[in-house]
């Protein structure tokens, strides 16, 4: 068994993952402010599923201002700790 490598946090999610847990995507207008969340598996019927959830946002539209500066990311449901998760990408010269 190939066991993964990849330590949890550094590589973000993908779409297909979120949809095989039965997650939501949050989604959010840059240009509006609007923001709302979409049942993964939805998403998964016009978007490739290997896709990773932050670059959900640049293949679809504000359905409100038709916008397409949207951000996304997963909606984990409330009480699931995140504390773990780096969502910055953190790579550039933030030492001291
Ligand atoms: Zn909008």
């Amino acid at each position: 068994m190939a066991s993964r490598t990849t330590s949890r946090g550094a590589a973000p999610v993908t779409l297909g993952e979120l949809a095989a847990e039965g997650r939501r995507v949050w989604l959010w207008c840059e240009r509006c402010a609007r923001s709302r969340s979409i049942a993964a598996t939805v998403l998964a019927r016009r978007l490739p599923a290997d896709l990773p959830v932050p670059l959900i946002g640049r293949r679809v539209r504000c359905r409100i201002c038709g916008g397409r500066e949207v951000h996304s990311r997963p909606h984990w449901p409330p009480g699931e700790t995140v504390a773990s998760h780096r969502w910055h990408d953190g790579g550039s010269g933030a030492e001291e």
